[in-house]
């Protein structure tokens, strides 16, 4: 079985020590095995990001970002190669891999623009012969730590960004599907990176203890669930590190009387059900607001789920893929279980789908709950698969109190007719990211993305203009040069106009 190696200082490195299979879950059987770091390679590629920082701190930001450039062309060229190697490990389908892929390139794309956005403010004569401007300068070695759902896009909202202001990147990715991630990380040595300045580790949570530990290391960005998030924002911050740890979520989707019930229920399906519902803005939740809306919802979503197209994900023309492992796949239906325990109406259930000729694949089926109430567990937890559940409330407020009461608070969206519903719900409603007739309102690369409440921890958003200030630190300078005649007596007082 070959074993998937660490990248540092742009050396393929496999440790001779732990290993973890990684599966091909729509097989349902290990496919190859990753490498998992101990101290000394965490130390290892924080020495190689370390000694790369000099130079590349004083590379112009033109030349780094002419890297990008050149990173961009491969990722198209190699578009298809690394949608079948995500596709293989995670299980979505080649559609989807595709899509997740070119949401990552576009912050590639972002990142070209790195001499604009590192400009930094200059006000000449703040006082007597005095000019003063800022400067936004890098923070040396920072790390990520991203989840399984999104092996090619979580970690290219991080390291474009990151060192193309200036920093040298060390990534630890998710252990459960990392071919795609070290292939792209791979693909920047190819562009034209130095050595040292990305490197990639494998491991689970010895790497991430040894990475927050360290103190070389300045910035920690992590994607993935709200109790590592939460262990990563305080460990961190506890050390003096900067840290933006995003969590998991539960999104609610609103649905008023006067909304397109058709263009609803297909939205709702690809929300709720793309990626086999393992995506962190994936609509878990259907607020239908009246018990019309609420029957309707019903009867359209039944027979579309029935003709859900479910099968191994590295085939074309498919709807959902399996669950990433065996240990997800019991979890999902342990809710399941629970949700019927619990007293809620099981309209469609997917426990016992099959899939032919992947008997053994971590396959779940699309499942609906109705009459949901907000005790229950499969409502208050994050489930990860693919289960929309029904709550029936009265009136648009009710929906919005619901959804402010929730603990998570990442996205949500809202389908109306009704724009002053809409603004309603866009001022008042306690969510990070919002859409109004859109499902998925995952912000493109020139805006940042983040949640509130326990679905992020730390100030700034991934990406875009949250990304250049979470991976710079501001210096501002104020500069006078005397005349050569002057004698200027000390001055006591604080220094003002
Ligand atoms: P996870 O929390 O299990 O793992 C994320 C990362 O943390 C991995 O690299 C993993 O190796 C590491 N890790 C796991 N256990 C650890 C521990 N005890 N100590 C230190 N590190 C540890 O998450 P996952 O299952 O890979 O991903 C799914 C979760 O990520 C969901 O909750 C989903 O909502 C969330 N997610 C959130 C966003 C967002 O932007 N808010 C985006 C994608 C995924």
């Amino acid at each position: 079985m070959t074993t998937v190696a660490h990248l540092i200082n742009g050396e393929f490195v496999t440790n001779v020590g732990r290993t973890a299979p990684v599966f091909n879950p729509s097989l349902g059987e290990a496919v190859r095995q990753v490498a998992l770091a101990d101290q000394a390679t965490i130390q290892a590629a924080i020495d190689a990001a370390k000694a790369a920082f000099p130079a590349w701190r004083n590379t112009p930001p033109a030349k780094r970002a002419q890297v990008m450039f050149r990173f961009k062309q491969l990722l198209e060229a190699n578009r298809d190669k690394i949608a079948a190697m995500i596709s293989e490990e995670h299980g979505k389908t080649i559609e989807d891999a595709i899509g997740e892929l070119q949401r990552g390139i576009e912050n590639v794309e972002y990142a070209c623009g790195a001499p604009e956005l590192l400009k930094g403010e200059y006000n000449r004569n703040v006082g007597p012969n005095i000019d003063s401007w800022s400067d936004h300068q890098p923070l040396g070695v920072v790390a990520g730590i991203t989840p399984f759902n999104f092996p090619a896009m979580v970690p290219l909202w991080m390291y474009p960004l990151a060192i193309v202001c200036g920093n040298c990147f060390i990534l630890k990715p998710s252990e459960r599907d990392p071919s795609s991630t070290l292939f792209i990380a791979q693909l920047l040595h190819d562009a034209g990176l130095p050595k040292g300045v990305i490197n990639v580790v494998h491991g689970d949570k010895t790497a991430v203890d040894a990475l927050i530990e360290a103190p070389e290391v300045k910035a920690l960005s992590f994607v993935g669930s709200t109790p590592i998030a939460e262990y990563i924002y305080s460990e961190g911050t506890k050390r003096g590190k900067r840290v933006q740890a995003l969590g998991g979520a539960k999104n609610h989707a609103v649905v008023l009387p006067d909304a397109d019930l058709d263009n609803t229920v297909n939205a709702l399906m690809g929300a709720a059900y793309g990626s086999c519902g393992e995506r962190c803005m994936a609509i878990s939740v259907a607020v239908a607001v009246g018990d019309q809306v609420a029957d309707k919802l019903v009867e359209k979503l039944l027979p579309k789920i029935a003709a859900l197209k479910i099968g191994a994900g590295t085939s074309c023309g498919l709807d959902m893929g399996p669950l990433v492992t065996g240990a997800a796949r019991d979890k999902v239906k342990g809710y399941i279980d629970s949700g019927v325990a619990q007293g809620a109406t099981l309209v469609v259930d997917g426990r016992t789908l099959s899939v032919a000729g992947h008997e053994q694949g971590f396959f779940v089926g699309g499942t609906l709950f109705d009459n949901v109430t907000p005790e229950m567990t499969i409502y208050q937890e994050e489930i990860f698969g693919p289960v929309l559940c029904i709550v029936r409330v009265g009136s648009l407020e009710a929906a919005m109190q619901l959804i402010n009461d929730h603990e998570y608070g990442n996205g949500t969206c809202l389908f109306t007719r009704d724009g002053e519903a809409a603004r309603l719900f866009c001022d008042e409603i306690e969510v990070g990211m919002v859409g109004v007739n859109v499902p998925l309102p995952v912000p493109v690369a020139y805006h940042s993305f983040g949640g509130w409440k326990r679905s992020l921890f730390g100030d700034l958003h991934a990406y875009g203009p949250d990304g250049v200030r979470f991976y710079t630190k501001r210096k501002t300078i104020t500069q006078r040069w005397p005349q050569r005649a002057s004698h200027e007596a000390s001055q006591f007082a604080f220094p003002s106009l």
